[in-house]
């Protein structure tokens, strides 16, 4: 699905100031893109990312799926956040089949789409541990499964390798682009780190701070890495 915003505002007023996060923000990104939005601490990657989820509402603009003005969030976008998010007194496989519990699936559908996702992130053998078991590379890898579980047509995420080591963020990555190219959904991905925009963007957005604004967009030849 396709992700059209147009001259999105959004201010954040404090006691003793307005913060502009983001101003006249115009961005345009075709269904099954890979687009990474870069830029430094503060520019308003997170605020963007919030009004696509449909979390947070823009004071201006306006934010289409499809073609489609939307007002909030949808079943069509998942989002995976860089802590998690995951509810820590269930099992693995409860974390994953939980969107399906609230979107009333069966319990026996959820369990097996659960086991089919865990698959897909190399968790499957460890459905029945519990979160606080798990290193921060696999519960990162439990909430990419929680969010794809869905079959999200759009899946966003803020930052979501930022609190991993080195190595472990490495192989993430990796298998980020295989899951792109597995499911082919769109995805919009925020971070600040350069090589992490390149290796994995086939476009990179680049924003630029005070207020937060669409600078540039570079086209990453698709085939790489
Ligand atoms: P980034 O994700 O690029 O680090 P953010 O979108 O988090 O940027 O923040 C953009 C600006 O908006 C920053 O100046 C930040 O302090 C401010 N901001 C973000 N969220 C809030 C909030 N809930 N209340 C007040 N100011 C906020
Ligand atoms: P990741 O790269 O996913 O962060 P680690 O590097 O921490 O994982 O761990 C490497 C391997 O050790 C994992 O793939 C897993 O097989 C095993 N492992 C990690 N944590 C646990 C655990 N709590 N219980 C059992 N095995 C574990």
């Amino acid at each position: 699905m396709s992700i059209d915003i147009t001259n999105v505002t959004r201010t954040y007023h404090l006691p003793d100031k307005n913060v502009h996060a983001i101003r006249h923000v115009d961005l345009h990104i075709a269904s099954h893109e890979f687009v990474c939005l870069l830029g430094p601490s503060g520019c308003g990657k997170s605020t963007l990312l919030k009004i696509l989820s449909g979390l947070e509402r823009p004071d201006e603009g306006t934010l289409e799926i499809d073609g489609t003005k939307v007002n909030g969030p949808g079943r069509e976008r998942a989002v995976v956040f860089q802590d998690y998010a995951l509810l820590p007194w269930r099992t693995v496989r409860e974390n994953v089949a939980f969107p399906l519990e609230l979107a009333h699936v069966s319990r026996k559908d959820r369990e097996e789409k659960a086991q089919e996702y865990l698959k897909l992130v190399h968790l499957e053998k460890f459905a029945d541990a519990y979160i606080h078991q798990l290193s921060g590379g696999m519960r990162q890898r439990v909430a990419i499964a929680r969010a794809l579980v869905q079959q999200p047509d759009i899946l966003l995420m803020d930052e979501p390798f930022g609190a991993l080591d080195a190595f472990t963020r490495m192989e993430l990555q990796s298998e980020l682009v295989k899951i792109w190219q597995a499911k082919r959904p769109t995805i919009v991905f925020v971070t600040h780190d350069i090589d992490e925009a390149i290796f994995l963007g086939d476009k990179v957005v680049i924003m630029t701070p005070n207020p937060g604004k669409v600078h540039s967009i570079v086209e990453i030849p698709v085939g790489k890495p």
